[in-house]
């Protein structure tokens, strides 16, 4: 029997080393990831709290990315820089969601935006 934690979100009950930890709270899983999802695309907190999450849980690279993440940063690398109103047409995604992908690539120091001109260009970091 593990100890329980409660989930600072939903107050769901989650063992112990199920527990995801951000910021100095707890979550469950669930909770954890909708939290993630909303960090926005410029906040060093969430690039750092990210980046320890995937070191210590061994992640490198694209590992732990999704399907779709892979396939983003891998078209960004053999281009070598898109807008993301390219993207979002190859992919057909809308802006927000678009945003939340970029989001995430971009705390785990895959894609960073680059001004250009008067454009902004996804680039490999
Ligand atoms: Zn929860």
């Amino acid at each position: 029997m593990s100890d329980c934690i409660r989930c600072q979100k939903c107050g769901k009950d989650v063992p112990e080393d199920e527990v995801f930890a951000t910021e100095g709270k707890t979550f469950c899983e669930d909770c954890y990831i909708d939290v993630n999802n909303r960090i926005r695309v410029c906040d060093p907190w969430g690039e750092r709290s990210k980046k320890i999450y995937r070191e210590s849980h061994g992640l490198e690279g694209t590992d732990g990315l999704t399907d779709q993440q892979k396939e983003i940063y891998e078209y960004i690398q053999s281009q070598g820089k898109a807008t993301m109103a390219d993207i979002g047409k190859r992919f057909n995604l809308s802006e927000a969601e678009l945003n939340n992908q970029f989001a995430i690539l971009r705390h785990c120091q895959l894609l960073k935006g680059k001004k250009e001109g008067d454009s902004v260009y996804i680039v490999p970091w």
